[in-house]
């Protein structure tokens, strides 16, 4: 099988996007060096890796509340795992050892939470599907952020995809995922991880290890108390359906104007953020500067730069919505004509 017919059945099993990245590269180009995610340390074997992405429905982003985006997070990878499965039986089938990588996994010999073995917004923008966003989650021109990815690793050499050098991300003139961020965690192409967490795994692994930390030294009579807080019910639901332990607040994703499911859903509902203040305004006016001096941003270093896009921005976003809009205005045309 070639690069060409692997995508076409990718594609078929139902996945949004497919992209090749060579194993050879993700070796020589861990995101951190000090904490290699690299696939030689899941497989010595492994040649190329397939990335395979999966869109959130961008309804989910246009409802009142976060809770529709935490269900349909768990259905996305899911759905996205079996395509991945589907795909690496198929390989084998074909005589090609290949396997799917935990999309969700930790390695606690590297860091200690939200620290994978391999980086999967890495491996996307490795195989040409987009380049990191201010937040520092991948953007592809398609979907922006609202997606999640993982990886195909298979011993079968195939053609990699080249790596955009556009970069996806308006960047720091637009700054609507810092706007919107609750907890001020957006850094300048990179991200307060802990600070994040506070939003996104609400009831996540750091919220669980802190509540039990608490109950072991507690009274009898606090015990009783801190068994009926919503705090319980919320490690039961984590259990149950992943709601509320990770990818629990979607404010970053829901603002960012990438992706034509923005411009077509989202531009309307999106557009005000209530979560603005002057100094964030402020914040990103600093992130401005420093990149036009030129100062020192290890998010914009000579390594980090790889996966922001080493040719800056250069509009892709406005080009988009010119299309799009072109595309709409054609397809009015032809609803009036009938011909629709
Ligand atoms: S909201 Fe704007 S600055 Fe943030 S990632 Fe999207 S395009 Fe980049
Ligand atoms: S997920 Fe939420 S808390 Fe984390 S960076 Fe995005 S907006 Fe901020």
């Amino acid at each position: 099988m070639d690069a060409a017919q692997v995508k076409a059945l990718t594609k078929e099993l139902g996945a949004d996007l497919v992209g090749i990245a060579s194993a050879a590269t993700l070796n020589a180009f861990p995101p951190d060096p000090r904490w290699p995610q690299t696939p030689d340390r899941v497989s010595p074997h492994c040649k190329s890796v397939i990335v395979i992405v999966s869109r959130i429905p961008v309804a989910a982003f246009r409802a009142k509340s976060n809770i529709p985006v935490q269900y349909l997070d768990m259905l996305v990878l899911r759905r996205m795992d079996r395509i991945a499965h589907k795909l690496t039986e198929h390989l084998e089938r074909e005589g090609h050892p290949s396997f799917v990588t935990a999309a969700q996994e930790t390695d606690w010999n590297m860091k200690k939470a939200s620290y994978g073995r391999l980086s999967t917004r890495h491996m996307g923008i490795e195989a040409g599907l987009g380049t990191f966003g201010l937040e520092v989650n991948i953007l592809t021109p398609e979907f922006g952020p609202r997606l999640y990815l993982t990886g195909v690793l298979t011993e079968l050499e195939l053609e990699p995809d080249a790596p955009m050098t556009e970069q996806v991300c308006i960047g720091e003139s637009c700054s609507r995922c810092l706007h919107a961020c609750p907890t001020d965690a957006v850094l300048h192409f990179g991200i307060d991880k802990r600070n994040c967490a506070i939003e996104a795994q609400e009831f996540g692994y750091m919220t669980a290890t802190q509540f039990f930390d608490g109950y072991i030294d507690a009274s009898p009579a606090k015990k009783k108390e801190m068994l009926k807080a919503r705090d319980v019910f919320g490690f039961w639901q984590g259990l149950l359906r992943v709601v509320g332990s990770f990818g629990d607040c979607p404010r970053c994703l829901a603002v960012c104007p990438v992706g034509n499911d923005y411009h077509a859903h989202l531009a309307d509902v999106q557009k005000k953020i209530p979560e603005k203040t002057p100094e964030k305004v402020a914040k990103a006016k600093a992130f401005k500067k420093a990149r036009v001096d030129g100062d020192p941003v290890t998010g914009l270093d000579d390594w980090n730069i790889r996966w922001v896009g080493t040719d800056g921005y250069q509009g892709i976003v406005a080009r988009q919505l010119q299309e799009f809009k072109k595309a709409q205005a054609e397809r009015a045309g032809m609803d009036e004509d009938g011909e629709g």
